[in-house]
């Protein structure tokens, strides 16, 4: 089966067809980097890294950007509220640059823990303002802005149709609808795209308007056109970007180009805890880091996302990480049972295999279903060392690395015996090697040099 994604644009699920099939152009909307990324964010990512690995899998090249919002982003999505960076600012008494720096990197720690299949292009908003600064005078001057005395709104009336993603009626958001809003806004749905900053204010850039910074939608529009062109295929984000966001990085493409920027928009839903939101004030938000500590490594957390397709809430459990943990333990063990077996398999039975996953990843990126033919295999009565190369082909796709072996949390005397062991090898003291291996033995580690360096496992 040939790919099929859903649309948020059409609400269909659609073949997918190419711009340019030697390479696809996607944008995905990045973190706000105010914080550490919590595990519900961190599913987005996940997300994103599922979509690049299906399209890969499928034989496609890609050219992917993604933002790193550090600037512009107000505590609500719409204009509302103080600036993300400059609350964390005064949080952690820090100027916005040192913390988007700070939580910039912790986010692309994550990204590694997590085997995320990264975009080919990390763009930076503060790094971007001179692109920011063009696409606003061309909006302005194709007629989509008006200026108040410190802002520069986009007219949403201007367009044919406001709200193409949520399919909303503009004539419920213009001036005098039910919802009260800024008055120095013509219509409710209006939004800021280059604002006067305030004497004090610790982000603003000279520009064409004096000192100013941008809103936060400019961005995404700004960067996708300036790497990927005034339409490209894909645009991702989560769901709660359909309303606001999207809608406005629509609105402006249409003000400077004319053109809706991509034809496939996908959203991924959230992640819930316990069945329900996960907030500070609940104690029930976690980072990756959290799960670490608590004995749960970045790719269990990876295998947990597949439980549920993207576009479902899944819900977050302790009982439910337990279960994809032992899940995890279970496929590296059952590749490694094909790895010991014979060669002697119908050659029917892996395309069987293989056409029933491509089915299911080109179905919408359909994990769970994906899943259960990976288990399927794993179960499959005849051990073959063709269906262990099956799953590792596979898991180009699910990114476990089933191939590796689990790391284990060495005791302190068994790391500095490893270390020792280490420092014998490279100095081609065999003896004093072998020695320790034996040493390890005796303690219960069994030790594999392997060509990427040595394994350590305790002993069955
Ligand atoms: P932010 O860093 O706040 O801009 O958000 C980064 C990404 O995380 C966005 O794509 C959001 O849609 C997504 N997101 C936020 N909360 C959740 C959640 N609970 N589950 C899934 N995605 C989320
Ligand atoms: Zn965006």
């Amino acid at each position: 089966m040939s790919l099929r994604i859903y649309n948020t644009l059409t609400r269909e699920k659609e073949d997918f067809i190419p711009i340019d099939k030697n390479e696809i152009r996607i944008y995905s909307c990045g973190p706000t980097v105010y914080y550490y990324a919590h595990i519900g964010n961190l599913r987005a990512y996940l997300f994103m890294d599922n979509l690049r690995r299906v399209l890969k899998y499928n034989g496609y090249k890609l050219k992917h950007a993604m933002n790193i919002t550090d600037v512009g982003h107000l505590v609500s999505d719409a204009d509302d509220g103080e600036d993300k960076m400059l609350k964390a600012s005064r949080r952690e008494n820090k100027n916005p640059f040192e913390i988007a720096d700070f939580y910039t990197k912790a986010f692309l720690e994550d990204m590694k823990k997590l085997n995320i299949d990264m975009p080919e292009i990390i763009c930076k908003a503060t790094e971007h303002i001179d692109v920011m600064e063009n696409y606003v005078k061309r909006i302005i001057e194709n007629g989509y802005a008006y200026e108040t005395e410190d802002t520069i709104y986009f007219d949403t009336s201007k367009l044919d149709k406001y709200g193409v993603l949520s399919n909303r009626n503009i004539e419920e958001q213009k001036a005098g609808a039910r919802v009260k809003f800024d008055n120095k806004k013509k219509n409710v749905s209006d939004f800021a795209l280059w604002i006067k900053a305030p004497e004090n204010h610790l982000m603003k850039w000279d520009s064409f308007w004096g000192k100013c910074y941008p809103g936060w939608h400019l961005e995404c529009s700004a960067m996708s056109e300036k790497y990927l062109g005034e339409v490209f295929d894909i645009h991702t984000g989560g769901m709660d970007h359909i309303p606001i966001h999207h809608e406005n990085e629509i609105a402006q493409s249409k003000g400077y180009s004319g053109k809706i920027p991509a034809h496939y928009w996908m959203h991924v839903d959230f992640l819930q805890v316990n069945g329900g939101k996960m907030s500070k004030s609940l104690n029930n938000l976690y980072t990756l880091k959290d799960l670490e500590e608590k004995g749960y490594k970045p790719e269990v957390y990876r295998m947990f996302n597949f439980s549920s397709h993207y576009k479902k809430p899944i819900n977050f459990t302790f009982e439910a990480m337990d279960s994809a943990k032992i899940a995890l333990s279970r496929l590296k063990e059952g590749y490694k049972k094909h790895l010991l077996g014979n060669d002697n398999i119908d050659e029917k039975i892996i395309l069987e295999f293989e056409d029933r996953f491509l089915d299911a990843i080109n179905d919408d990126l359909n994990m769970p279903q994906a899943m259960s033919v990976v288990w399927d295999i794993i179960r499959y009565e005849k051990k073959s060392v063709k269906l262990a190369k099956v799953l590792l082909k596979f898991d180009s796709v699910l990114g476990l690395k089933i191939d590796k072996d689990e790391e284990i949390d060495l005791p302190e005397e068994i790391k500095k015996i490893v270390e020792e062991r280490k420092v014998a090898r490279a100095n081609k003291n065999w003896s004093k090697s072998d020695e320790l291996r034996d040493k390890l033995l005796n303690l219960g580690y069994t030790v594999k040099d392997t060509k990427d360096g040595m394994s350590i496992q305790l002993n069955e």
